[in-house]
């Protein structure tokens, strides 16, 4: 389906922007690039205001295996402004795998007749003029919005519109294999708390706990998710293509992973990390269970231009170290939707941005600060 602006974005004849009736209305619509957590968070608490909100995603496939999140009670409420009722979608709170998150914000999104998700479509560029902001997809349809929202990642296309004098998150210097395994299949005694951060050699290990089916926590029933970070793949992550100069271009996949380094990582496993987390990790190697994700970082200077601003990783890189991404995501979802609202709109809709970078920049760049000194500490080049 080709989609038009709703209106034609050009130029007066001085070369100055057309006027238009919309510069100080209230907005009707929102496109948001990216349906992860961040886009599916903002898109909520979008509609929450009544906005009509068009999520692009590029992509279907989600494989953030092992990685944990924290998930704060109450979370999709503040989102949605609605109370959890039987029938409705419950998020888990607490230390939730990523792609359970997913799932619950995704169907929540599904069910909010504001939100339209459509997948495949990669956004290849952002414009905009007073009267509102577009994206222009791949395939050359255009979707319009009063405005847009950037979510797409650390990699964001949106973030050329915004910082074009600085658009790309940098490679960190190192990269975090990640596993996920059940708990029934290990059969070494459990660990005595829910997480381990451990340090060995040149390497840090964090290893989790996440619940099994149903969102069971019991012994034996749970998940043991793992990610180990290590400094000395990145010659690796240059040969595959996953690292061009100093950006980072993918997550490395298991069938690109040389059998010579799943040997090195199942042998330094086995002398290093002590079990249950070893024989989780030795499960995921044998298995060829692992993927490996180069970590990027982006320091921002800005989170707003006009009427396009950045939410989530698009705005914001910290080190997975931090812990503190999805947290940050979601801050930004609610200091959007905030500064969105009807009565503070007097000013039009760029001074309301302008509120919600003003709220979120600091913060987003002392979260990346603090992920920067483990960084600086661990990293190799
Ligand atoms: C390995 C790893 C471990 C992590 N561990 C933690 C943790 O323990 N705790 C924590 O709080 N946070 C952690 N994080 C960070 C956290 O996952 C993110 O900060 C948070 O999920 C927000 O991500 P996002 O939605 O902004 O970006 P992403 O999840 O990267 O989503 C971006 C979305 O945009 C889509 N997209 C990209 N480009 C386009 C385009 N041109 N057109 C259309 N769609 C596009 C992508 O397909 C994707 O769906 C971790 C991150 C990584 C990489």
């Amino acid at each position: 389906m080709i989609e038009r602006p709703f209106h034609t974005p050009g130029k007066a004849a001085d070369g100055g922007l057309l006027s238009s009736p919309k510069l100080n209305t209230p907005p009707d619509t929102a496109v948001v690039v990216g349906a992860s957590l961040a886009g599916l968070m903002s898109a909520l608490a979008l509609s929450r205001l009544g906005l009509h909100v068009t999520v692009l995603e590029r992509s279907d496939r989600k494989s953030r295996t092992g990685a944990a999140l924290e998930v704060s009670e109450g979370l999709l409420e503040r989102l949605t402004g609605r109370h959890a009722n039987a029938g409705t979608t419950v998020l888990p709170t607490g230390a939730q795998a990523w792609t359970d998150v997913h799932a619950g914000l995704r169907s929540a999104a599904e069910a909010d007749p504001n939100i339209c998700i459509r997948s495949p479509v990669r956004v290849a560029f952002v414009d905009q003029d007073e009267r509102g902001a577009w994206v222009v997809a791949e395939d050359g349809q255009v979707v319009s919005g009063d405005i847009v929202v950037g979510a797409d990642g650390h990699a964001s296309v949106v973030r050329r519109h915004v910082a074009p004098e600085r658009p790309d998150a940098k490679f960190a210097g190192y990269l975090i294999w990640l596993g996920l395994v059940n708990e029934q299949l290990i059969r070494s005694r459990p660990w005595p708390s829910q997480l381990a951060i451990l340090y060995e050699r040149d390497y840090c290990l964090n290893a989790y706990y996440l619940p099994g089916a149903g969102g069971t926590f019991a012994v034996g029933k749970r998940r043991i998710g793992w990610g180990w970070y290590d400094a000395g793949q990145n010659d690796l992550l240059r040969t595959s293509g996953c690292l061009v100069g100093d950006v980072v271009q993918r997550t490395i996949r298991p069938d690109r992973i040389p059998a010579s380094t799943f040997e090195k990582l199942a042998a330094e496993a086995r002398q290093i990390w002590p079990d249950p987390w070893r024989e989780a990790i030795l499960h995921c190697i044998e298995r060829r269970e692992v993927i490996g994700t180069p970590v990027a970082e982006y320091m921002p200077e800005r989170l707003a231009r006009g009427r396009v601003c950045l939410v989530g990783d698009a705005a914001h890189v910290p080190s997975p170290m931090t812990g503190k991404g999805f947290a940050a995501s979601a801050q930004d979802a609610l200091a959007l939707a905030e500064a969105l609202k009807r009565e503070m709109l007097a000013s039009g809709v760029a001074d309301a941005l302008g509120r919600y970078e003003g709220k979120r920049l600091k913060a987003a760049r002392d979260l990346v600060l603090s992920g920067q000194s483990f960084s600086h500490s661990f990293a190799r080049n």
